[in-house]
């Protein structure tokens, strides 16, 4: 199963995705846990991203695009993934699908797990990670608003676009997601 993940900044998407993948036993590429590895390593490319992440923006595509393309082609996605925070922007999504298309490897299902805002900053005001101070939370919220969630009707184009309430106990909500999946398991 291939399935990308999308949901603005506390939505639960971390938790929800932690237990979807050891369901249904699929990798989890994470770009947000990724790219705080590659800065806490202070590689190249985390020392890149580290500004733009402290700022509450989108680090650049090609920077995301190249790391992407790297993960896919390990041996522990051959049985399927969960993207996680990946694609979100438009050119990504492009970026993705032609990645795909020459691998001849298609999408099953885009998930969205969909909460309002005011619930969302609620949450994340209580969670105090480095890049969850207020002024940065609004921005992370912003390029969720313009960049990411244009993609929702990207892939509703497509087709793929599944939408789950995120709001509910962690079981109630991953009930709801089990519920769609199921019928793509084995894909
Ligand atoms: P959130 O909790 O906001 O969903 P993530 O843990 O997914 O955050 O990502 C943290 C930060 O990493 C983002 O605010 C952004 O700066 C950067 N980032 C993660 N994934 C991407 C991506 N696909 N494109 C650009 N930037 C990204």
């Amino acid at each position: 199963m291939r399935l990308v993940f999308i949901g603005p900044p506390g939505a639960g998407k971390g938790t929800q995705a932690e237990r979807i993948v050891s369901r249904y036993m699929i990798a989890h590429l994470s770009t947000g846990d990724m790219l705080r590895a590659a800065r806490n390593a202070k590689t190249p490319l985390g020392i890149q991203a580290d500004a733009y992440m402290s700022r509450g923006e989108l680090v650049p595509d090609d920077l995301i695009i190249d790391l992407i393309r790297e993960r896919l082609a390990a041996d522990d996605c051959q049985r399927g993934y969960l993207l996680d925070g990946f694609p979100r922007t438009i050119a990504q999504a492009e970026a993705l699908d032609k990645m795909l298309g020459e691998k001849k490897t298609p999408l099953d299902v885009v998930l969205e797990l969909r909460v309002p805002e005011e619930e969302l900053f609620r949450r994340l005001a209580g969670r105090g990670r480095a890049d969850d101070k207020p002024e940065v939370i609004r921005q992370r919220l912003v390029a969720y608003r313009e960049q990411t969630a244009p993609l929702l009707d990207y892939y509703q184009e497509k087709g793929l676009l599944k939408t789950v309430d995120g709001l509910g106990t962690v079981d109630e909500v991953f009930e709801r997601i089990r519920s769609i999946l199921d019928e793509f398991a084995g894909a």
